[in-house]
Order: structure tokens, then C-alpha cells, then sequence
């Protein structure tokens, strides 16, 4: 049991960005308003996410770290509906494998919150705590009983990085939440809640780039496009910074980097690569995002479709 979690883990954290992504997945599915995420030395040392969301029973704490226990999926032809960001039941368990975990929660209708840690996967007992109406889990000492997983990690600017893109790709994909991020002492951002696309994006990206990029909204059938294309005078040189949504989750498809491609394509030097933000909202049925559980892929049944709206969208966007 203890070994198979720990080689499921690999699965779901590969590193401490991944631990972030999972967790504030989780809050965000709970419903939350506020989250705020802190981590220590790369998320090596600590990554704390406390959120507002609904919280959990404390009967609920502990099945929330058993594998496949996720409330989130009832039955199986629920997969092809799924709403939630989450519904594997798989990141808990597999991130406290790995860790020394302690998850606190309280419902807004119970007079006490639970508290449970875990070492290594091995759960403690419930006990009652006092706390706020939400969820706050901690995650130290990642990759602690997992000396080999730990020395694939990179140097902590690095995994900081990491860290700090899963931030941003999180509060792009769900501007209207408030999300505080503390690197260390340091409070890197504090974006309020209820922020539109455009003023997220300027927050994260800076307001000199969003003030570069054209909105882009467009609705064909069923498929909704909502986002922001930069300027070609705005492209990059470096990494391109594309930040792609599917139904709220970050995406990176083969399909719609080409449509975005195609549509810059002659509109900058060459080499140089866009800004673009999108979110683009479509029948969850249309859409399989149960391909693998860390990955970024979608698989789309309409390509075609979603392709020729996006490539026109922002072609007209661009105004060609
Ligand atoms: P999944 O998200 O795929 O359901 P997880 O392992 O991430 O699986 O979480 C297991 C369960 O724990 C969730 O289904 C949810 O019921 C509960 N849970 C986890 N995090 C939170 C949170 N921040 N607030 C409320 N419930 C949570
Ligand atoms: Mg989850």
C-alpha cells in the first residue's frame, strides 16, 4: 500500500509546482473566494494553501486520503461530463506519500474543524481544532522518503519558477478569485477577487502588456472564446507566453497553438513568438480531459470546429 502510493505519486507530483497545481485545483473546486498559497525554499521546505472553499467533515478528511475516494465523480459516465477541475481522487493521497502533510478544515455548519496529519502516508488520528470555514493544507519536507525522487529536483530558483508559473496559470484561468502568493516573507501577489481577464492579466503579466493586447470575444455554436491577443509588436522573442483555457483549466494543445500560430503567421519577424490569453468554454461532453493526470493535453471531438473559430477569432481580433 505504502509503495504503490508512493510510485502512484510520481504519477501526480513531479515536483513541488505540482503539489501547488493539485491543491489549489482542490480549493478552487471547493468553491473558494480567497486562496492563498505560500511556499519555502522552492516548495521544498513548505507549500501552505488555505482557502475559503467549503471545507470538509472530519469524517471527510480521512477519505479524502484514500486513493479514488474523490467526491467529486459519482459514476463513471460522469467522466464524460466532468465540471470539477478534479475527479481522480488522486492528488492527496499521493502528495502525502511523499510528504509530511497536515490538512485542517471546517464546514460552515460544524461548531469544530479537524485536523489530520500524515507522514509519509501514514494518517493520524482526527483531532478537533478550532478553525476558520475553509481548508488549509500543509506540505512539508517534499519528497522526504523518496531520497531518489528528491535528488531530481532542480535548484531551488528553478523549482521557485515552477512554482511561481503554476501560480499565474491558476490566476489567469479563474480571474474573479483572490489569490495572495508568498514566496518566503515576501508577498510576490496579491490580486483581489472579482478582477476581469483583462486587469488579471495585467496584474500577473504587467499592465504595459495588457495594454498591448486586443480582446478577443466570440461565441460559434458551442463553443465560447473570451481572451486577449497581443499585439505583434508585443511578441517575444524568448519562451512564447501563451496561456490557453479549456473550461477553466490550463491547457497546452497541439490544436490550438496552431490555430494561434496560423493566425500570427506573417504578422511578426520570424522567430519571435505571441502573447495570448484564452479562455475558450465548451460542452464538457465535447472535450475529453482524461487523458493523463499531470498532463496539460485536452482531446477535443470537434478539432476542425474549434480550430477555424479560434484561427478566425483572432484573426479579426488582429484585424487582418
Ligand atoms: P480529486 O480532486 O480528484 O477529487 P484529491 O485527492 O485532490 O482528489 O482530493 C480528494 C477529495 O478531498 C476531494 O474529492 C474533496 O472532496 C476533498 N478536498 C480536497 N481538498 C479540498 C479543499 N481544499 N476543500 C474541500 N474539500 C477538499
Ligand atoms: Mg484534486
Amino acid at each position: 500500500e505504502e509503495v504503490s502510493n508512493q510510485i502512484a505519486a510520481g504519477e501526480v507530483v513531479e515536483r513541488p509546482a505540482s503539489v501547488l497545481k493539485e491543491l489549489v485545483e482542490n480549493s478552487l473546486d471547493a468553491g473558494a473566494g480567497r486562496i492563498g498559497v505560500e511556499v519555502a525554499a522552492g516548495g521544498r521546505r513548505l507549500i501552505r494553501v488555505v482557502d475559503d472553499g467549503t471545507g470538509m467533515l472530519p469524517d471527510d478528511l480521512l477519505l479524502a486520503l484514500e486513493r479514488h475516494a474523490t467526491s467529486k465523480v459519482a459514476r463513471a459516465e460522469d467522466l464524460t461530463h466532468i465540471s470539477s477541475l478534479g475527479f481522480r481522487g488522486e492528488a492527496l493521497p499521493s502528495i502525502a506519500a511523499v510528504s509530511r502533510m497536515s490538512l485542517r478544515s471546517r464546514t460552515r455548519d460544524a461548531e469544530a474543524g479537524g485536523l489530520v496529519g500524515v507522514e509519509g502516508g501514514k494518517v493520524m488520528a482526527v483531532e478537533e481544532v478550532g478553525c476558520p470555514v475553509g481548508t488549509l493544507v500543509e506540505v512539508r519536507d517534499l519528497f522526504f522518503n523518496t531520497p531518489a525522487r528528491r535528488k531530481f529536483l532542480k535548484s531551488q530558483a528553478t523549482e521557485s519558477g515552477h512554482l511561481a508559473g503554476a501560480l499565474v496559470r491558476l490566476a489567469l484561468a479563474q480571474p474573479q478569485v483572490a489569490f495572495r502568493y508568498t514566496v518566503g516573507t515576501q508577498v510576490t501577489y496579491d490580486l483581489p477577487a472579482g478582477q476581469d481577464l483583462a486587469s488579471r492579466a495585467g496584474s500577473l503579466l504587467g499592465r504595459a502588456t495588457a495594454e498591448n493586447m486586443v480582446r478577443l470575444e466570440e461565441e460559434e455554436g458551442p463553443l465560447r472564446l473570451m481572451g486577449l491577443a497581443g499585439l505583434p509588436s508585443l511578441s517575444r522573442t524568448a519562451a512564447d507566453q501563451i496561456y490557453t483555457f479549456v473550461n477553466g483549466r490550463f491547457v497546452r494543445d497541439k490544436v490550438l497553438l496552431h490555430a494561434i500560430y496560423q493566425a500570427y503567421r506573417g504578422l511578426m519577424p520570424d522567430g519571435r513568438r505571441p502573447v495570448v490569453v484564452l479562455h475558450i468554454t465548451l460542452d464538457p461532453a465535447l472535450v475529453d480531459v482524461n487523458v493523463h493526470p499531470a498532463k496539460t493535453e485536452v482531446r477535443f471531438t470537434q478539432q476542425q470546429e474549434v480550430h477555424q473559430a479560434l484561427a478566425g477569432a483572432l484573426r479579426r481580433g488582429l484585424g487582418r
